[in-house]
């Protein structure tokens, strides 16, 4: 049986890396900068992509290369890459088939970080963006797409906004002007969903989150699904589809063809020029965290789950944003994307604003208030006192998060520990 035809489960544990007899059990971590080659000709093949082996980590690790490979084979795509961090993962992939001139479709509710990087740095580089809204219509969708647009982006469960992405859709939009669906994973991992499944083409991750699980690595991956044809839209995407000068006139869509095209000029070209690789050291961490990622998903999205239905009931509570709960704005469009469950992220809006919001955190002894989302340990977040601390109560309205929003990140902790928490900080 080949791995791709294991369980999901089975990939956790054992995917991306088959030691032969008398290798290593666990992935080695290869802690070298640099290649040995017997001869300069070995090395050349190397260097003109004729040969795939390694010369330089600023490039690609073995290590690294396992990893990625289990993360292919989660998501059931037929390339993938890691990079330092999820922010690096976005931009790669935007970047891998964007240039000065052409124009992005992404929704708008994203991670602010990803928001910053299209319409800020990314505009900087002469790249445009139209932002939509996620629950806008096809006609509204279709709308936004220009001669120039290259690439459509969103969220599978959005940071922090918990909306869900009508894969489907914006699939079906990218398709019809000749471009891919780049979708970011990171929330509900391959375990509660699968974008290719639903015509996504390239899937990132900041695997910071739930793939690490421990709060220990930062890192993120791109995962290609294969399925893009570059060559019929050979016009639109001239990097993957004519000769790179930089690589002996190679032409990527050529001679690695939709299973492997994307992935290479991404290592060939951005890796090669930015270096945004991922220590092989984090590679081995973020490893032993998806091992056991099938076991922890379910734990956070009862845990989740349960915390949304107990902050429901309450008087101090305002509102709860969740996808799971049946009352909640995304659930049906959740029962078709994420029939598991979504993820462990949980928000709410406490009554009485910026003041009650940090009363009730200050009370907490289980949670604990920390800039980060999705691990073992449950943390919580209130903007408006944080991350966004510098707007007004107004500017706060005005960008959809009330003063009194809490973000909570339910762990893997005992639910009625939680629960017995969230109760008496809140009374
Ligand atoms: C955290 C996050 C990112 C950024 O990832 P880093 O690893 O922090 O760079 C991107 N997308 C989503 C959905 C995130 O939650």
């Amino acid at each position: 049986m080949k791995m791709r035809d294991y369980s999901i489960n089975t990939k956790c544990v054992q995917g991306g890396y088959t030691p032969k007899n008398g290798e290593p059990r666990q992935i080695p971590i290869i802690q070298s900068t640099t290649f040995k080659y017997d001869t300069s000709e070995d090395m050349g093949k190397l260097f003109d992509l004729e040969a795939s082996g390694y010369f330089y980590t600023r490039l690609q690790n073995p290590t690294n290369d396992y990893v990625a490979a289990k993360i292919a084979e989660l998501e059931g795509g037929t390339a993938a890459m890691l990079t330092s961090s999820g922010q690096a993962a976005n931009f790669f992939a935007l970047f891998n088939i964007c240039e000065a001139g052409s124009h992005i479709v992404s929704s708008s509710s994203i991670y602010g970080g990803t928001f910053n990087l299209i319409s800020v740095t990314m505009a900087k580089m002469g790249v445009e963006a139209t932002f939509v809204s996620p629950d806008c219509t096809e006609e509204e969708l279709n709308a936004a797409f220009k001669e120039n647009t290259r690439a459509v982006f969103g969220e599978t469960i959005a940071n922090p906004a918990l909306t869900v992405l009508d894969i489907e859709k914006f699939a079906k939009a990218a398709h019809a002007h000749g471009v891919p669906l780049v979708v970011d994973n990171t929330f509900p991992t391959p375990i509660n969903c699968r974008p290719f499944e639903w015509g996504a083409d390239i899937v990132t991750h900041s695997t910071t989150k739930y793939m690490d699980g421990h709060g220990a690595a930062v890192g993120g991956a791109i995962v290609d699904s294969g399925k893009f044809d570059w060559m019929a839209h050979a016009d639109k995407f001239p990097g993957l589809c004519t000769p790179d000068e930089s690589y002996h006139g190679i032409t990527y869509a050529e001679k690695f063809g939709k299973e492997g095209a994307f992935i290479t000029k991404a290592t060939a070209q951005l890796m090669r020029d930015f270096g945004c690789i991922q220590s092989p050291q984090n590679a081995f961490i973020l490893n032993l965290g998806l091992e056991s990622l099938h076991v922890r998903m379910p734990r956070h999205v009862e845990n989740g789950l349960a915390v949304a239905e107990f902050l429901s009931t309450c008087d101090d509570v305002e509102s709860v944003n969740y996808p799971g709960l049946e009352t909640d704005k995304y659930h049906e469009i959740a029962k078709k994307y994420l029939p598991n469950g979504g993820c462990g992220v949980v928000s709410f809006v406490i009554k009485g604003g910026r003041t009650a919001a940090e009363a009730f955190m200050k009370k907490l002894k289980v949670a604990a208030i920390e800039t980060h989302v999705a691990d073992a340990r449950t943390c919580c977040l209130n903007p408006a006192t944080s991350t966004h601390r510098q707007m007004t109560d107004e500017q706060l309205a005005e960008a959809g998060i009330p003063a009194g929003l809490v973000r909570i990140s339910c762990g893997l902790e005992d639910k009625e520990d939680l629960i017995a928490d969230l109760r008496q900080a809140l009374s």
